[in-house]
């Protein structure tokens, strides 16, 4: 893989900060964009913008069928079995909270348990708190070693005739673990348990079949996957789909409307009212276009030297601690150089030109287990090289003695 030919694509990393060449390594925030996905966007608004679904009109067919070819591609690219299983939301946190809601008004209820992992972003904590608050139930938690390796003896001690769903992630957006679905699942389903898939940060770092890893929901957002921002992606199996009732109600998801009763759109328009980001969902066409195109095994391949290649030279600096140090692990790496604040060390960083993120990562029950404030994070995509990554350990080694 030639990464000059795919960063030229991103026009956006071609470019100065602080009068320093811009190092992008806040990936799993959000991805840049490359140049196909900008101009379908471009190319929407000023040849095809209309409402779908609705118009008689050309436009309007013309923007449907690509809304629907979308849907059809993402289908593909995650192999569901059905396209009505997929449904357009504005990214994981709307996918999550939709389930949260609408499976939780289905099937929650008093005193029914719902298990997350204690290494779950907010997203996938904090909807399923609102939905066990609403019915009565309530949250257990899956612990995790010191590692960043989910406890699965723990999980299966903690399911029983109360639990309804598990809900955990692929990826921790803030360990870079890569959870074992296929495991968790089975241990789930041989109690007749679903499984919710937050797949946020695995969905642009390897190949996603969620038919192989056999859960029953999977969320991810667009602008993780070289996608715009607006648009995301919650699966479902086809038949708890069928089971559950909307999450909001209005245009498009209706079939038939009085004052006395209304009546339900067929999936997936059931889960999708109003009027939806039609010319992101196209952009995610092109995203999905371009992962496609380079190869989401050369992806893979290229990351994980990245990652690899980033931990080996960043335990060499004296007094370096990563956080996440499971076997099966993707291109997040979390850590602290001595007793500097994460705060400090990712304002010094940016102002040699090296974008990261400090904090908590929206994941605080992590740092409580690890008794630290937050961690500074550099995450990895496919546009990231190997000199960059030396741009970064030269600069951790210059600052690290000015915040000792
Ligand atoms: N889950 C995980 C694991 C994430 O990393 C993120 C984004 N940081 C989310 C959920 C939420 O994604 P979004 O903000 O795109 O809805």
């Amino acid at each position: 893989m030639e990464t000059d030919s795919i960063r030229s694509q991103f026009p956006i990393l071609d470019q100065k900060v602080y009068g320093k060449p811009l190092v992008y390594f806040d990936n799993a925030a959000t991805t840049q964009k490359p140049q196909s996905v900008i101009d379908t966007l471009c190319r929407y608004y000023q040849t095809l913008n209309s409402n779908i679904h609705r118009g008689a009109h050309y436009l309007a067919g013309e923007a449907t069928e690509e809304y629907e070819q979308t849907r059809r591609a993402v289908q593909q690219f995650i192999n569901a079995r059905h396209s009505h299983e997929i449904v357009f939301t504005r990214g994981t946190t709307e996918s999550i909270n939709l389930v949260a809601a609408s499976f939780g008004q289905r099937f929650l209820n008093e005193g029914d348990e719902v298990v997350v992992s204690a290494m779950e972003h907010h997203s996938n904590i904090v909807p399923w708190q609102l939905a066990c608050e609403r019915q009565g139930a309530r949250l257990q938690v899956i612990p995790f070693d010191d590692e960043g390796v989910l406890d699965l003896e723990a999980l299966r001690g903690l399911l029983n005739e109360k639990t309804r769903i598990v809900a955990v992630n692929h990826v921790s957006n803030t360990l870079g673990t890569v959870n074992p679905i296929r495991q968790i699942v089975d241990i789930a389903h041989s109690h007749g348990i679903p499984v919710l898939v937050d797949g946020a940060q695995a969905i642009s770092h390897f190949a996603v079949d969620v038919q192989e890893l056999g859960c029953d929901f999977y969320c991810f957002s667009g602008h993780k996957m070289y996608g715009p921002m607006g648009v995301g992606v919650m699966y479902g199996r086809e038949e708890l789909l069928e089971q559950m009732p909307p999450y909001q109600g209005g245009g498009e998801m209706i079939k038939d409307v009085t004052f006395e009763r209304t009546t339900y759109n067929e999936l997936p328009f059931k889960f999708e009212a109003g009027t939806p980001a039609v010319g992101d969902v196209l952009g995610l066409h092109s995203a999905i276009r371009f992962m496609q195109q380079t190869g989401v095994d050369n992806i893979a391949r290229h990351e994980k030297e990245l990652t690899d290649y980033a931990t080996e030279r960043l335990l060499q600096i004296e007094d370096l601690r990563i956080y996440g140090r499971a076997k099966e692990k993707t291109s997040v790496i979390s850590f602290l150089v001595g007793n500097a604040h994460p705060y400090d060390v990712g304002t010094l960083l940016d102002k040699l030109g090296i974008a990261v993120r400090t904090g908590h990562h929206c994941t605080q029950p992590i740092m409580d287990r690890y008794g630290i404030p937050g961690t500074v994070r550099a995450s990895f995509a496919v546009y990231n090289t190997r000199e960059e990554v030396d741009t970064l350990i030269s600069a951790i080694e210059r600052i690290a003695p000015m915040l000792a």
